[in-house]
């Protein structure tokens, strides 16, 4: 696979353009019109990029919701697979702009490049419905833990899940990184970097994800990051689907802006298109591309 020739078709414009169409709340309660409209977006793009998708459904709160599945064959479906998520739906009133139209648009623009290959391995494009707050309860990550569960049941294997949550926000200057008094790990004090956050079963995964940035991706500072028993030590690195593979046993690894360590707009009304940083969501893309076209092929 012509790697840096994939890399080059990585288009910054086109991932603002997926971050405004998707801006606004789209919650199940509060904009379930515009949670509709976005998981039709999902549906439409992954369809264009020609892969054979499915909208696989799934009950909760009394009414039944979506995740959407877009899957490229590999020439040896009987490998572990791979794959690639965001979540589409907001808290009830953010715009949702980082959190997460930026992992959607990272998503659509990934499944958009690598679907032009024939890779070995099967991998599969996701948009995750419900991961957010769901009631009084709080039930959250509803959607991918409905769909690591069947999964499991079915007897699928994956080589790992790629879940990108919050992966447009930067600032320059230093000292607006906040870093979680558990992590004893030389972090960069300004907010310009990518974490990868894997767990113990997750090391490989990471391991590959990171050489891959670092010799096609340069220009990209990765921060890579294992957490033990499944996140639970560090439970802000279980706030995201990758949470719900983890739990069922499967390689994961949560690409991450590292949210509310970085970024003031978290699950607020000011979560807009206009706070992002476009060229940085194109180096995500890029890492996530090369990082795919390794694992596709490795043994
Ligand atoms: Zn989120």
């Amino acid at each position: 696979m012509d790697i840096d020739g994939l890399l080059v078709g990585v288009d910054p414009q086109r991932l603002e353009r997926t971050v405004r169409a998707l801006e606004g709340p789209r919650h199940p309660r509060t904009a379930p019109k515009a949670l509709g409209e976005a998981e039709a977006l999902v549906e439409a793009e992954l369809t264009a990029a020609g892969l054979s998708v499915e909208r696989q459904p799934f009950d909760s709160g009394g009414r039944t919701h979506h995740n959407v599945v877009g899957t490229l064959p590999g020439r040896r479906p009987d490998r572990p697979w791979l794959l690639v998520g965001a979540h589409f739906d907001t808290v009830t009133s953010t715009p949702g702009a980082d959190d997460n139209a930026s992992g959607i648009a990272v998503l659509l623009e990934t499944a958009r490049l690598f679907s032009r290959s024939q890779p070995e391995r099967t991998v599969q494009f996701v948009g995750f419905n419900l991961e957010e707050p769901q009631d009084a309860l709080g039930r959250y990550r509803v959607g991918s833990a409905r769909f690591a569960k069947r999964a499991r049941k079915e007897g699928r294997r994956y080589a790992g899940a790629l879940v990108l949550e919050m992966v447009g926000y930067t600032d320059r200057r230093s000292g607006t990184q906040q870093v979680p008094p558990l992590v004893f790990k030389r972090v960069p004090d300004s907010g310009t970097f990518l974490a990868a956050v894997g767990d113990g079963r997750s090391r490989r995964l990471l391991r590959e994800f990171e050489a891959a940035t670092r010799k096609h991706v340069p220009e990209l500072t990765l921060v890579p990051y294992r957490t033990w028993l499944r996140g639970w030590l560090l439970p802000l690195t279980r706030l995201s689907d990758n949470a719900s593979f983890w739990d069922r046993r499967y390689p994961a690894l949560m690409i991450t802006d590292t949210a509310f360590l970085r970024n003031p707009h978290y699950h607020q009304i000011t979560d807009s298109a206009d706070t992002l940083d476009y060229e940085f969501m194109a180096r995500v893309t890029r890492a996530v591309l090369a990082s795919l076209a390794e694992l596709a092929e490795n043994r």
